[in-house]
C-alpha cells in the first residue's frame, strides 16, 4: 500500500522506521515497519485536514452502539473501594495486605497521568523497575509506550496547564509485583480489581486502551488472545475500549509493532467520532 506524507511524518514521529518493498501483489510497496523505543519522537501534531486523512490501518471494524450498562460489580473477594476520592484510594493501595504480593514487594504502583485525562491505558502487573519506582511503565517498555504517546500527541507528564484531551491516566490491574515476573494468578487479579475500577470511575476517560492478556481478562471478562480481540473497539462501561499489546510484548515481537500502530490510529478515530457525535447531539 502507498502511505501518505502524513501517515509517514506519524509513524516517523513514532518512532516506526518505513520503507517500501515492491512486490508482485502490491506494486506500490508493502510497507514493513519497526518501532524504536530508543529514539525519542517529536510530538505529532494533526491540522484538521490530516485529521481528515485516512489513517494507516488495513482494516477496522467501528464500535456497535454500547447500551447504557449498571456500575460493575468486582469480582469475589475484590478489595472494596467503592467511593473512595483520590487521596483515599491512594492511600487504601498503599496499604493494601488483600494478596500475598503486599509480602514480596518493595513499594505499590498506585498508577500515574492526570486525574481527568481523556485517555487511560491500563497495563498488567508491575515489572521490577516500577516495583522499585512506585512508576508504571518505566525501562525500555515505558519508552516505547511514551514514544507511541507522542506519536499521536498524547503525553502523561502533565505540564502546567495541560489540556485533558491530550492526557492519559496510567494503571495497571495488578498494583504490585509478582515475584520473579510471573504472571498474576486469578486470585490476585480478582481481589486487585476493585482499585482498578474505582480508578476507571474516578477518570472518567473517554477511551480506554487494554494492554496485555491479563488487562483485557479484568475489563472484558475473555480469556480471548489479544490478537483475537484487536483490530475492533469494544465497551467498557460505555467507554470505547481499544485492545492492544503490551509495549513489552512489543519488544519481543518486533513484527506485532506495525499492528499496535493500527490499534493506536483505530482509538484515535474512536474517540474524534465520539467527541463528533456529542457534539452533534
Ligand atoms: S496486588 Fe492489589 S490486592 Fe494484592 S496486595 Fe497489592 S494492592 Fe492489594
Amino acid at each position: 500500500m502507498a502511505w501518505s506524507e502524513h501517515q509517514r511524518s506519524m509513524l516517523a514521529a513514532m518512532g516506526l522506521r518505513v520503507w517500501s518493498m515492491p512486490t508482485a501483489s502490491e506494486p506500490d510497496g508493502a510497507v514493513a515497519a519497526v518501532l524504536d523505543e530508543a529514539t525519542p519522537p517529536a510530538p505529532a501534531t494533526r491540522s484538521p485536514a490530516q485529521a481528515a486523512a485516512p489513517a494507516p490501518v488495513v482494516s477496522r471494524r467501528p464500535m456497535s452502539a454500547a447500551p447504557p450498562q449498571a456500575a460493575p460489580v468486582a469480582a469475589a473477594g475484590a478489595v472494596n473501594a467503592v467511593g473512595l476520592d483520590w487521596p483515599a484510594l491512594r492511600e487504601a493501595v498503599a496499604s493494601c495486605t488483600a494478596c500475598a504480593l503486599s509480602s514480596t514487594r518493595t513499594q505499590t504502583v498506585f498508577g500515574t497521568g492526570h486525574p481527568k485525562a481523556h485517555w487511560m491505558i491500563v497495563g498488567e502487573a508491575p515489572g521490577e523497575a516500577e516495583d522499585l519506582s512506585g512508576e508504571p511503565f518505566v525501562g525500555r517498555s515505558g519508552q516505547l509506550l511514551d514514544n507511541m504517546l507522542r506519536a499521536i500527541g498524547l503525553s502523561r507528564h502533565g505540564g502546567d496547564m495541560p489540556d485533558p484531551a491530550r492526557q492519559v491516566f496510567i494503571a495497571n490491574t495488578l498494583k504490585c509485583r509478582p515475584p520473579r515476573n510471573r504472571n498474576p494468578l486469578p486470585d490476585e487479579l480478582a481481589r486487585c480489581e476493585g482499585f482498578l475500577i474505582r480508578q476507571i470511575e474516578l477518570v472518567r476517560p473517554k477511551i480506554i486502551l487494554a494492554m496485555g492478556s491479563f488487562a483485557v481478562q479484568s475489563l472484558l471478562r475473555s480469556s480471548a488472545p489479544v490478537g483475537q480481540l484487536r483490530g475492533r473497539a469494544h465497551s467498557y462501561q460505555g467507554v470505547p475500549l481499544i485492545v492492544t499489546y503490551h509495549p513489552a510484548y512489543l519488544l519481543r515481537q518486533q513484527s506485532e509493532k506495525a499492528r499496535a500502530w493500527d490499534d493506536l490510529c483505530l482509538a484515535l478515530d474512536t474517540v474524534e467520532a465520539a467527541s463528533t457525535t456529542v457534539a452533534r447531539d
